[in-house]
């Protein structure tokens, strides 16, 4: 979703990064650039103007237009307001010092509501082992109580409904006490949705929200819904004093900036994201992954937690400490490779690492997955000693290589020289060394 805005900040910094000297009219020209870019990508114009302002200002207010490497300074300085417009810290999820810790969902209809308290759901069963139980206070379509229990059956928790003829606040109060027997330690109430705010909506979600007195009352918006989106935070953020959001659709290629502005716009954090249909696609929020993300400069850290998921814990750690210790090699490289395709859509996986999400070679492109079979064909072409230390490889080495793996010499290069610098890059970041991204933006 936030493709667009990727590309142009990139090639904003790239010009400024030509640029040996840094002068105020070079600046000026750099926030322009930054405002359009923003604004192109639905950023809401107030959250916009208030962010130009604060990096003119401190670029300005600081010297370090007359210091050392001014253009990388700034790109830091746009980095760290990017992720205070997105909320500084992450935000977990409320939690009840006694049980049941009391979850409501809200937001318009065709948010993802229904399918969201699914996600969240299996969330915590997997990753608390909890025993949730899912209200359906959704009375005006027979369907939507039938999806929830579709969703239920899916991840296998429990639903309570009493159909469409009672009254939703009477459902949730005898889901709460169904709950209360069943030691429940999490209940979601899934509520109504319409197309727009409506005062007989908000007024029923408020009632819901007395009786239960919720921990959480998250705000579920669509992505894809532009200035809409903000404009329906702002609303139910009135009536109902959410507690946190979460923005669904990101997975789609609508501008997703738009909802970045919502927690500047309502002081409420971004909890989580969905990134696509399944139960699985829901991922924590975090402001400076997020903010990493939009500049390019990958999302190691989610790629990094991903692979720690669904990889093998032992081998996870043991990479982790490869990459700090810059011994990461191309035994470990091809062990990433199979793992990686292990893991579901190349692409998605490609995204994440630094340098690719603007690559020009991932745009548009689905990775075939017979580019990755021959990057393993490369390395299986090498000797064990050529493998665990990549410095051997000089031009007769790679020319058989080449020949081992049936692949051109200029292939056996680029994949070479592309590990290395992933190597440096990943070895950089591990240290938390920023200037060490300097590499991945653009040139
Ligand atoms: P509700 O009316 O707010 O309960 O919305 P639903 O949960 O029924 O979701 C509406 C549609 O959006 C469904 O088709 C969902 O599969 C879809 N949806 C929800 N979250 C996501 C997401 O993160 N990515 C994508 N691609 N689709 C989603
Ligand atoms: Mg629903």
């Amino acid at each position: 979703a936030f493709e667009g805005l990727t590309e142009r900040l990139q090639k904003t910094f790239t010009n400024l990064r030509k640029k040996g000297k840094v002068t105020e009219a070079d600046l000026r020209d750099t926030m322009r650039e930054i405002r359009l870019a923003l604004l192109e990508a639905d950023v809401n114009f107030k959250v916009v103007k208030q962010f130009v302002k604060t990096v003119r200002d401190q670029a300005i207010g600081s010297d370090i237009l007359d210091g050392l490497n001014p253009a990388q300074q700034i790109v830091k300085l746009v980095n760290d307001e990017l992720i205070k417009m997105m909320g500084t810290e992450d935000a977990p999820l409320n939690k009840s010092p006694k049980i049941p810790t009391i979850i409501m969902m809200s937001g318009l209809q065709g948010a993802g509501k229904t399918t969201t308290t699914g996600k969240l759901a299996l969330k915590l069963k997997n990753e608390q082992k909890a025993r949730p139980l899912l209200i359906a206070a959704d009375v005006y379509r027979p369907a939507a109580i039938d999806q929830l229990v579709q969703v239920g059956q899916q991840i296998d928790v429990p639903v309570y409904q009493e159909g469409t003829d009672v009254n939703p606040v009477d459902i949730v109060r005898h889901g709460l006490e169904q709950a209360a027997e069943n030691k429940n330690d999490y209940v979601f109430i899934d509520t109504a949705g319409r197309l727009q705010i409506d005062e007989k909506l908000m007024q029923e979600l408020a009632d819901i929200k007395a009786l239960a007195h919720p921990d959480e009352i998250l705000l579920v918006v669509d992505a894809m819904t532009g200035q809409n989106a903000v404009n329906t935070a702002e609303g139910f953020n009135e009536k109902l004093d959410i507690t946190g959001v979460i923005l669904t659709k990101l997975d789609g290629d609508t501008r997703g900036g738009a909802a970045l502005s919502i927690r500047s716009v309502t002081g409420k954090p971004i909890k989580f994201v969905g990134q696509g249909e399944k139960m699985e696609d829901l991922d924590v929020f975090h402001p400076d992954r997020m903010a990493s993300r939009i500049l390019g400069m990958g999302d190691m850290l989610t790629l990094i937690e991903k692979t720690q998921k669904d990889f093998d814990q032992k081998q996870a750690a043991e990479m982790t400490q490869k990459i700090r210790e810059n011994t990461f090699d191309f035994n470990d490289f091809v062990d990433q490779l199979n793992q990686v395709q292990n893991m579901g859509p190349i692409e998605d996986i490609m995204k994440m690492i630094p340098g690719m999400a603007n690559n020009p070679a991932m745009q548009n492109v689905n990775v075939d997955p017979k580019d990755l079979e021959h990057t393993k064909a490369i390395v299986y072409s090498m000797t064990k000693a050529e493998r665990e230390n990549p410095d051997l490889l000089n031009p007769s080495r790679r020319r058989r290589i080449a020949a081992g793996s049936g692949r051109p010499v200029v292939e056996v290069n680029r994949m070479i020289k592309q590990f290395n610098q992933m190597k440096k890059m990943m070895n950089q970041m591990s240290k938390g060394n920023f200037n060490g991204m300097e590499g991945m933006l653009g040139n």
